[in-house]
């Protein structure tokens, strides 16, 4: 394929293969710990300084493929610098951008949530390249490294044991992976002390390792990021009239990759359905553009013929603007938030959105249903005819959509806040390092 073909859509600041293939440190946010008392309470920090004092000055790296976009770049954004304000030296690197190796993982993630997919020798050879390259560029030392999802899964062969210990993470879904590529990934995974899951049903087929070094632990949100934090009214409004939502009309957003299984067509229908009953019904589609998702840029095109001539259907991406602050205000503002989800590792979007007092209908996928229940939070869908039943039902009944979300965002204090996902990493830790 010719390279200007092949490039289509997507941005041109990527490394080159001439380039040397140099993992990248990423400058963390500065956090304190102390600042989440108010929220989740002086026990909750006291845990965690306990926890923290046995491992204190372990030196972690946290290494993924991008700093930016999806649910893993958003986890590591508050998590890292809570470790190091807890006294753990962590760091987080993401591999070397490159484009050829982006469409391989690509594939590789689709295919280790099920997709049917052969990969080629020559997907084989950037992948395998790539994780070298980067592995031979790093003369970093570390007690512990976790490797997130399948892009840095053989970082660690390449990198040789070099008296750290090894953790591979991973948050998507891979209880039914496609066989050639978990086959092929499987051996590397197996390098590492211990691999991580959200969820013990996500465990795939025939993986090797001391049963006590294969745990579960679901992801979390920040309460106190711009994308989470209280924001008053008048500027969530702002901001959607900025992007022209009339913010005293209903209004149904999705805030996702654009991702064949966020399934963004079906949210469309299920949103024409709706606005049969609802007919000043607005919708958002709210997606970044991630760096290592180039099948994105293709659906995005997709999306954009088919909704051209309704002009109550918006769609924002970090391209025309929309990042953590917008997102903030399109979840808190919105009527219902959807996340009509085919297969989720976890789906953070969920706990964001409830977090806000928004109620969600998601669907009955992965980690979703760990987030909510029926009636708190919102409620769990599988069929086109259940979205469209339950989003007319919130949209209908304003008090109690109200007291769903407030039980929700309970429900998500109690679990799913970064500082519950804290503690259980400096459990990890100190399993492994001890
Ligand atoms: N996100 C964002 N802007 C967007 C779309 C998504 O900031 O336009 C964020 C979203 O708020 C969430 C993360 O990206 O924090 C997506 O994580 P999730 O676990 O829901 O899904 P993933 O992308 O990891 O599959």
């Amino acid at each position: 394929m010719a390279e200007t073909e092949r490039h289509e859509g997507f941005p041109v600041d990527m490394v080159g293969r001439e380039h040397r293939l140099d993992t990248v440190r990423i400058s963390l946010k500065k956090k304190a710990l102390g600042d989440y008392a108010s929220i989740v309470g002086r026990d909750v920090l006291e845990e965690i300084r306990r926890l923290a004092s046995d491992i204190r000055g372990l030196r972690v790296l946290h290494i993924n493929s991008t700093a930016s976009g999806g649910g893993v770049a958003e986890l590591l954004t508050t998590l890292v610098p809570l470790e190091v304000s807890s006294g753990i030296e962590a760091e987080w690197k993401t591999l070397p951008q490159h484009f050829d190796f982006f469409e391989v993982t690509k594939v590789f993630h689709n295919a280790l949530q099920g997709m049917e997919y052969a990969p080629t020798k020559q997907d084989i050879k950037d992948y395998l390249d790539h994780n070298r390259l980067s592995a031979e560029s790093d003369r970093s030392r570390y007690d512990l490294v976790i490797a997130h999802d399948p892009q840095p899964a053989a970082f660690r062969h390449f990198y040789g044991r070099k008296g750290a210990k090894w953790v591979w993470r991973c948050h998507i879904d891979t209880a039914h992976p496609n066989k050639a590529v978990w086959d092929f990934l499987r051996p590397f995974v197996e390098e590492h002390d211990a691999a991580v899951f959200t969820m013990d049903k996500f465990r795939p087929p025939g993986l090797e390792m001391p049963k006590n070094r294969i745990l579960y632990i679901p992801p979390a949100i920040d309460p106190l990021s711009t994308k989470n934090r209280e924001l008053p009214i008048a500027l969530s409004r702002e901001v959607l009239s900025e992007y022209g939502v009339d913010a005293r009309r209903p209004l149904l957003t999705q805030v996702s990759r654009f991702d064949p299984w966020k399934d963004p067509i079906g949210v469309i229908r299920i949103y024409r359905q709706v606005k049969e009953q609802v007919p000043t019904l607005q919708l958002a589609l709210v997606g970044f553009m991630a760096m290592d998702d180039p099948e994105a840029w293709r659906i995005y095109s997709s999306i954009e013929k088919e909704t051209k001539d309704d002009r109550d259907i918006f769609m924002f991406t970090n391209l025309n603007g929309v990042g953590s602050l917008e997102v903030n205000a399109f979840q808190r503002l919105s009527d219902v938030v959807i996340q009509k989800s085919i297969k989720e590792g976890f789906g953070l979007v969920v706990s964001e959105a409830i977090w806000k007092g928004t109620p969600v209908v998601a669907g009955d996928t992965g980690g979703i249903p760990l987030q909510m229940k029926n009636g708190v939070g919102g409620f769990l869908a599988d069929t086109e005819e259940e979205y469209v039943k339950w989003i007319t039902f919130l949209l209908k009944n304003a008090k109690q959509s109200r007291e769903i979300a407030g039980r929700g965002r309970e429900f998500v204090r109690e679990r799913y806040l970064v500082t519950r996902l804290l503690i259980d990493e400096l459990k990890l830790f100190k399993l492994l390092a001890l």
